[in-house]
């Protein structure tokens, strides 16, 4: 596999350029030739210009290639309007293919069906490359059926662009099927010597602060945690509902949670219900962060990703980075996190609207993220060479946004652990530490509202504690005492509630607790309300010896108010105490 590289200034230089190509190709062997061509010219005379070049020099080379929001030659991003590589398969059983389809939401499938049935015809297909035109497109239903394709077909790619981040206009184009504004071109390639090894690079760093998608639909994302989605934006970020709005958020993308991998999507725009556009589908009920690009976490990414790059030993290297990464780095900087890829092999490839990689399975639509492709004919050659991670020491960046980032992520940690802290303060007792009066009573109410329309399902049982002759033990022995006393028959009753499924122990008031269970029967409540007052009973205090307690037990109504079951298992409580203290009594109704 050979590769040569072009940037496009003039007819003269160009024929020339190509002039040498076919006299490499005259004296070593080349099968197939394909040019990649990679226009931030927008002017579609001009690109056909060069194709046109080709047809006429080149008849047998296939080309294609799209708009782009800048180039990359060397794995470093380059001012050259069209920049065009030529990949030469140098094995005989290397094959390539070139398909081009209109690409819409209506008619997506045509393309994929169409591109499954030259995969069943063409066994030797194992990699696919495509670029697309994907603007204002939802890509979850093509990505859904490119998962499909046969398993071992690797797929990766761009989405076509424009050099002006606000313009929609993209192109793709290739040999024999000119432009289209709305299409999508695949190179099948494949072969038993051709070999590809894909994988992508994001970096950003997700902030701490978690937000659920409430509402969405397709890339229009309606709210988070229930609230207009831009709200997020404005009230964390301070960015403003204006023209600069894409270019004030781009630094911010959000952070997708998904099961197979996190993605980032950028906001594009917002609506006149504060909904956002994002630059890709959003997913209802997944949970979003706001990311930011953090130069260190990008660069070791980089190391390590390039690494194994590296060990694939490629001939030809092509990357797909999106142009927000550019926006990000800005052009003095944005080369420092590709241009070490040009040690391992030719590397080159554009500034893209979305990125594609198929990972196991899933076909992945990514934003603000870096994917890279080697390819290679035949066994590695020579000796593996270690990956030049990016060197410089300083960033050109100013630090500072850094810190405070730092700042913010420490804050925000101790402010949730103390959050943490105080909601489970707000709920617990502080001297036994059994949920407080009112989280018991919370949990009583709740528990009746959940079997409410559930016929036959009463199985919730309220035990309720008094300690007998408690004032005794205060007036006896010290406060002190008593509170160990109460703590002793808190410990029991937590023990009791953590054996069971679904039990709640609270200390109702004083010396008094309730113990809510939900889903025993009236037998298990029983004897559950036994073995606590046996326990307390067997408790051989130092200082003041054995105390007992009464116990109330009774089961829910279905249909009835908490405070009516609460008042009927007090009323059992007092009926133990009438009874002699130191037993259980259950009333049922
Ligand atoms: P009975 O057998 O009828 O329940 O009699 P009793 O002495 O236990 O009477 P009662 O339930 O009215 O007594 C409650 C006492 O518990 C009154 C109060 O001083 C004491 N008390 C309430 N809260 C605490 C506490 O947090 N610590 C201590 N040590 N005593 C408490
Ligand atoms: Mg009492
Ligand atoms: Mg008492």
């Amino acid at each position: 596999m050979k590769q040569f590289n072009i940037t496009y200034e003039n007819d003269e230089k160009f024929l020339k350029k190509i002039e040498e190509i076919k006299q490499w190709c005259e004296s070593n062997t080349a099968y197939t030739l394909i040019f990649r061509i990679y226009s931030i010219d927008m002017e579609k005379e001009h690109i056909a210009h060069v194709c046109n070049l080709l047809d006429e020099n080149m008849p047998d080379a296939l080309y294609f290639g799209c708009t782009t929001n800048g180039n990359i030659l060397d794995g470093a991003f380059i001012e050259s309007n069209i920049l065009l590589t030529c990949t030469i398969f140098e094995d005989k059983s290397t094959q390539a293919k070139l398909l081009q389809y209109p690409f819409t939401e209506d008619n997506y499938k045509d393309a994929v069906d169409d591109l499954k049935r030259h995969c069943d015809e063409n066994p030797w297909v194992n990699s696919i490359e495509m670029l697309a035109t994907i603007m204002n497109m939802s890509m979850k239903g093509y990505c859904d059926e490119m998962s499909t394709l046969r398993k071992d077909i690797q797929v990766f790619g761009g989405g076509a662009f424009n050099p002006d981040l606000d313009d929609e206009t993209a192109y793709v184009f290739s040999k024999g099927n000119g432009f289209l504004g709305h299409g999508i071109i695949f190179l099948m390639m494949g072969g038993e010597n051709f070999h590809t090894y894909s994988t992508f690079i994001a970096g950003w760093k997700p902030l701490k602060r978690r937000f659920r998608i409430t509402k969405a639909d397709k890339e229009v994302l309606y709210e988070l945690d229930g609230k207009p989605a831009f709200e997020v934006y404005k009230r964390y970020l301070n960015i403003e509902k204006n023209e600069n709005f894409f270019s004030n958020t781009l630094e911010f993308p959000l952070f997708l949670e998904r099961e197979e991998v996190n993605i980032l999507r950028c906001p594009l725009s917002v609506n006149d219900d504060n909904s956002l556009v994002m630059s890709s589908d959003m997913e209802e009920n997944a949970y979003v962060k706001i990311a930011y690009g953090d130069p260190d976490t990008i660069l070791s990414s980089i190391r390590e990703d390039g690494q194994k790059v590296a060990d694939f030993q490629p001939e030809v290297i092509e990357t797909f980075s999106c142009a927000v990464r550019r926006a990000f780095w800005g052009d003095v900087n944005i080369s420092k996190e590709t241009v070490m890829f040009s040690d391992v092999a030719p590397t080159a490839g554009f500034y893209t609207h979305g990125e594609f990689i198929r990972i196991d399975d899933n076909m992945l639509n990514f934003n603000i993220t870096l994917v890279i492709v080697a390819m290679r004919e035949g066994d590695p050659v020579g000796e593996k060479i270690d990956f030049r991670g990016p060197t410089f020491k300083k960033l050109d960046k100013i630090p500072m946004i850094w810190r405070f980032v730092s700042f913010i992520e420490a804050a925000t940690a101790e402010l949730e652990a103390m959050n943490d802290k105080l909601s489970i303060a707000a709920i617990t007792d502080g001297l036994t530490r059994l949920y407080n009066r009112a989280e018991i009573e919370r949990r009583i109410n709740k528990a009746l509202e959940n079997i409410e329309g559930e016929p036959g399902n009463d199985k919730v049982h309220l035990i309720m504690l008094d300690i007998d002759n408690f004032k005794k033990v205060n007036d006896v022995y010290g406060h002190k005492e008593g509170d160990d006393v109460i703590i002793a028959l808190s410990d029991i009753l937590r023990q009791a509630a953590d054996g069971l499924p679904h039990a709640s122990a609270g200390r109702w008031g004083g010396e008094e607790f309730m113990l809510l269970l939900e889903g025993n029967n009236t037998d298990e409540a029983m004897a559950t309300a036994e073995k606590i007052r046996e326990a307390f009973a067997a408790v051989d205090f130092k200082i003041s010896g054995q105390h007992t307690a009464s116990v109330g037990v009774t089961q829910v109504i279905v249909g009835e108010a908490a405070d009516k079951m609460c008042s009927r298992v007090d009323n059992a409580l007092y009926m133990a105490k009438e009874a002699g203290k130191n037993r259980v009594v259950r009333l049922d109704s």
